[in-house]
């Protein structure tokens, strides 16, 4: 049910998707532009993000037009919550007793300055968190995050010393960081269980058929990972 299968859209772009009874989810490939996801998803209503790397999630709202957010909840069926990235991780959620799914942009940034504590509280005062399931979408794994020492102090401030050892790992004299295992920690220390998260796996630096900040250097190109409610 989790793991998403690859498809083909009208203009031959690539793209992987998962559908379940109440929720679909999935994620572009390369040469993805704004209009060509809102075609795919004509007959609905799609919301994007201005993504800020900060913790603000908002509600699916048809008044909204590209806020100022990293994150977005939906409750209602036919609305597609867009999250960009490009090596940052999407965090797909969704639960198994309500309607209530969305995504979340995690970053480093948003991680430190708190966007997936923020979700908990959130989803919290929506559903008992043992309802909902997470999924860790592509993004660059840690062996190809090299970050310097201005991050890793970072991380030192807002994790306890034991957790940011795994978070930030040293490997030859270099620092690496691994945004999954940021996020893991954060979501079992709210007691989410290990079953309820997934892993896409797949990272953005190695697979050439996804867009990677860090190895193309490019300020356009984006993975554009989206959520909704099937009916
Ligand atoms: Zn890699």
């Amino acid at each position: 049910m989790i793991k998403p299968v690859r498809k083909e859209s009208i203009r031959n772009l690539s793209y992987y998707e998962s559908k379940s009874h109440f929720y679909t989810f999935g994620y572009t490939l390369k040469g993805w532009g704004e209009n060509d996801l809102i075609n795919l998803f004509a007959d609905r209503k799609v919301l994007l993000l201005n993504q800020v790397h900060q913790q603000k999630i908002v509600s699916f709202s048809d008044r909204l037009f590209k806020p100022e957010a990293d994150g977005i909840v939906v409750s209602a069926p036919f609305r597609v919550a867009v999250i960009k990235t490009a090596d940052c991780l999407p965090l797909f959620f969704f639960s198994t007793s309500v309607r209530l799914a969305g995504i979340v942009h995690c970053g480093w940034r948003g991680i430190v300055a708190g966007i997936v504590d923020n979700l908990m509280k959130l989803l919290e005062s929506r559903d008992k968190l043992a309802n909902i399931f997470f999924i860790l979408g592509a993004a660059i794994e840690w062996q190809c995050y090299e970050i310097k020492d201005d991050v890793q102090a970072e991380f030192e401030r807002k994790f306890s010393k034991q957790k940011a050892t795994e978070i930030i790992r040293k490997n030859d004299h270099k620092l690496f960081l691994d945004l999954k295992e940021a996020v893991r920690t954060i979501l079992t220390e709210n007691k989410i269980s290990r079953e309820q998260i997934f892993n896409i796996g797949s990272c953005t630096y190695c697979n050439p058929e996804l867009p990677s900040f860090r190895r193309t250097k490019s300020g356009t190109d984006r993975i554009y990972n989206y959520i909704y409610i099937n009916e």
